[in-house]
């Protein structure tokens, strides 16, 4: 556990550092550690000296859960973020009105009826067409993957397909859920069921964003818990293939949503039409509290934002703060933020954007994508995090699909890495409540955005792309 500084009373920092007085007019790595040492060991000392983005994390997953696209819920949590921005005083705060996919769950369960009956813990999965009202019953053909089901393909008309894929890593498991569906329909599959993607079920399923290419008929398509469709396996691998019913009402409305992206600003000082950008994505799933699926990379770069403007630390170059909209089903917002920011003649002008989407357990250091020089840039700022604890910069950033659309028109990029063990375990479920966060480590995910945020928008040199 590291020593942490509880400070008596916010020391207004504008009396201590005027980082325009103290630029020295080099890029040069040392200039850089010995010019924002201090600045950044106080942002660090203010921003783990407290718990309230922990508190903010809290709130806003508390009041505002199950934030999906086209709800009611995201909208009123999108309210309280502008109020609250406006309590924080930060100085430009608009919206940007989205067109967002509408999709509702509506009632849906899934049960055993062969060997015996029992209800099968089950969520459907985003996109999912719903099942007739008399929902559907057949046969399983179990497999553990696409191959597999190649393999099968006589057995698989008129059935229910379960994958019971292991989980390897998260891109490689979550091909199930995402075209589990196709794949079995394009071999006659009436319905489809994924286990939980998860390293760790414990009873659960996990939703998440299924796609249909067109090509084949649309089937509906459900994840249950790893219990359960390993359960299913067994009755399958001895010859005895279990008999289920899954029902669900989902259905994508006709008419998109309109929904807001969040943008709230501190401008620079001295050339404010140049931009870094920090953010997260404020819609969620429909289940659990998207505490940290990502009301945590909202509330961390939020406050990170709050402690530089309330620190009187006014960087040369604007930070922006966004929360994108739906990205969970659809990424429509970090889509219309890329053409927004194109309509206006801003793209150019973005030197960084930096998201948080990936939890915010202990972090352990910047995943960038970008130029080596832009890297070569940004390594002395990773290293001024030393008083809290070492953190590295690496290629290849995680949790960044709002800010994709940015990167491929060519601006640098980052995620913050953070110990990610057990991301998963909740990721998309029921469990994603904020008590799996610690108060402490959420506080340290702040100063990591805020130091590395600051520094990029002050430093001498732009962060070239
Ligand atoms: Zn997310």
């Amino acid at each position: 556990m590291l020593a942490r500084f509880i400070i008596a009373g916010l020391l207004p920092a504008l009396l201590l550092f005027s980082p325009n007085s103290s630029a020295a007019e080099s890029g040069d790595g040392n200039d850089i550690r010995s010019q924002y040492e201090d600045i950044a060991a106080e942002i660090i000392r203010q921003a783990t000296g407290t718990h309230r983005a922990y508190d903010r994390l809290a709130y806003l997953s508390d009041y505002f859960p199950h934030r999906l696209s086209g709800s009611e819920m995201l909208e009123d949590a999108i309210d309280w973020t502008l109020a609250e921005l406006e309590r924080d005083g930060i100085p430009v705060i608009r919206t940007q009105d989205v067109e967002v996919p509408h999709w509702v769950r509506g009632n849906e369960y899934a049960k055993l009826v062969h060997p015996y009956e029992k209800d099968l813990p089950m969520v459907g999965l985003g996109g999912s067409i719903r099942t007739p009202a008399e929902g559907i019953t057949a046969q399983t053909v179990v497999v553990e993957s696409f191959e597999e089901l190649k393999e099968r393909r006589d057995e698989v008309p008129g059935k229910i397909v379960i994958y019971n894929q292991p989980f390897h890593d998260y891109g490689q498991s979550v091909q199930y859920r995402v075209w589990g569906a196709d794949r079995a329909s394009e071999l006659g599959a009436i319905g489809a069921m994924i286990r939980a993607v998860s390293p760790n079920s414990m009873g659960h399923p996990h939703t998440g964003m299924s796609r249909y290419s067109g090509e084949v008929p649309r089937i509906p398509i459900a994840s249950i818990s790893a219990e359960d469709a390993m359960l299913l396996h067994r009755f399958y691998q001895r010859g005895d293939p279990a008999t289920v019913t899954l029902y669900m009402e989902a259905e994508l409305k006709e008419e998109p949503a309109i929904s807001r992206n969040v943008i709230a600003e501190i401008p620079g000082s001295e050339y404010p039409e140049e931009i870094v950008v920090i953010g997260g994505h404020i819609d969620s799933w429909d289940v659990g509290h998207g505490a940290m699926d990502d009301a945590s990379g909202v509330v961390v770069t939020w406050e990170a934002l709050r402690l530089i403007h309330e620190m009187g630390l006014q960087p040369k170059r604007t930070i922006r703060l966004v929360f994108w909209t739906n990205e969970e089903n659809g990424v429509m917002g970090g889509r219309a933020y890329r053409d927004k920011v194109i309509e206006k003649g801003e793209l150019e002008r973005h030197q960084l954007a930096f998201e948080v989407d990936f939890g915010v357990f202990e972090p352990l250091g910047y995943g960038f994508q970008g130029s080596a020089e832009a890297f070569e840039m940004l390594k002395p700022i990773a290293e001024l995090m030393s008083p809290m604890r070492d953190m590295h910069l690496r290629e290849g950033a995680y949790g960044t699909v709002d800010i994709g659309p940015l990167y491929r028109e060519g601006v640098p990029i980052m995620g913050l890495d953070v110990v990610t063990d057990k991301y998963f375990w909740y990721h998309h479920s029921l469990k994603d409540t904020v008590d799996k966060l610690d108060p402490d480590e959420v506080a340290e995910c702040v100063a990591a955005v805020a130091v590395m945020a600051f520094i990029v928008a002050d430093m001498p040199e732009r962060l070239p792309w």
